[in-house]
């Protein structure tokens, strides 16, 4: 960290500032200039106590951090990229993973029809909420159990994998038992216990970006999965709040190309929460791809109109057959073919 001192600074205020660095366990080393002092703090300030609170001394100015305030998520401590091994289906690396299926199970012909559809246009990982957190009390909450057993029926009958979210702590260890990813929603996407009870589960685990959380603070909510001892975290940007209201969230792509930038996990997109409109799903799946994305999670459904859950959102089984289509070229153009 930088220490900089406010001008006109005495010796005795800059050796109390280098008393108090080398008390809180850094190495100081100060630049006394003719004008400004600054001190150089050497440590590791990702896992060391954080200098800041030397801002109430009143001769400093600012504090500085330099480093990075994740370190296990960080492409630094980690320049490959990470590839995760779902149940045999890599997702990350050079494939690209299609993770398709409607946005709540609704019953065994919907999930059924949905899953033989998805896995014909090339998905491997069916997804569907059996624990819904929507808005409103009064709406569809999900079929719970009902809807793992469901899942795990889906599972065995077309060999696709299982993503489905997990709402709270309690709920973790029978969810781990039907999820092959345990999805963690934006609304949850900081909810510190939920993520230590599912890195304790070994599951692989999709983290949302939540409502208006910063990049900082999505890949801080993955350090927390990864320092509790699980390696297999995949990130998903999924739209955050903004003020604009032709789209349910604002899809940020450039946190994409952030996150693989800064990060060395998966990250996939999930345009249909991210628009909350089914005729721009292909459009930001195109850009989601350029952006160097490693996945897509779509909501698919055989009658969008009649879904129970985010209907306006989710695509047709044409219409995701279409968007496989699509974005073919765009795969190729990024070096990347689908895993099916
Ligand atoms: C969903 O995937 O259906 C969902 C509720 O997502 P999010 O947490 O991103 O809103
Ligand atoms: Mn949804």
């Amino acid at each position: 960290m930088i220490i900089v001192l406010r001008p006109g600074a005495s010796r005795e205020q800059i050796d109390e500032v280098i008393t108090e660095i080398r008390t809180l366990g850094y190495e100081p080393s100060p630049i006394i200039g003719v004008a400004q002092t600054v001190v150089a703090a050497i440590g590791d300030e990702r896992t060391q106590h954080t200098l800041e609170s030397l801002n109430v001394l009143p001769q400093v100015e600012r504090v500085i951090r330099v480093q990075k305030r994740y370190k296990l998520a960080s492409r630094e401590s980690h320049p490959e990229d990470t590839v995760i091994d779902v149940a045999g289906v890599p997702v990350g690396g050079p494939g690209f993973t299609l993770m398709a299926g409607p946005c709540s199970v609704e019953s065994a012909e919907q999930l059924f029809a949905t899953a033989d559809a998805v896995k014909a246009a090339g998905a491997t990982i069916l997804r569907g909420g059996a624990y819904k957190p929507r808005t409103s009390p009064y709406e569809f909450q999900g079929l719970g159990k009902e809807g793992l057993r469901l899942l795990r029926e889906a599972r065995d009958r077309t060999g696709l994998r299982i993503i489905t979210e997990v709402l709270s702590e309690r709920d973790v260890e029978h969810v781990a038992e039907t999820a092959d990813i345990l999805q963690i929603g934006a609304r949850n996407a900081q909810n510190f216990q939920l993520l230590i009870e599912c890195a304790r589960s070994g599951k692989p685990v999709l983290l949302k970006r939540g409502l208006s959380e910063r990049i900082e603070e999505w890949l801080l909510a993955s350090e927390y999965l990864l320092a509790h001892g699980n390696p297999n975290v995949m990130l998903c940007e999924r739209g955050i709040r903004t003020f604009e209201t032709y789209t349910r969230n604002t899809l940020d792509l450039g946190a994409v190309a952030i996150a693989k930038r800064e990060s060395h996990l998966p990250v996939i997109v999930d345009p249909s929460q991210g628009c909350g409109r089914a005729d721009l799903v292909i459009a930001l799946c195109a850009g989601a791809v350029a952006m160097g994305a490693d996945g897509l999670l779509i909501e698919v459904h055989p009658n969008p109109a009649e879904a129970w859950s985010d209907g306006q959102q989710q695509v047709t089984f044409e219409g995701f057959r279409r968007l496989v289509e699509t974005i073919r070229p765009f795969l190729a153009a990024a070096g990347r073919q689908p895993a099916a």
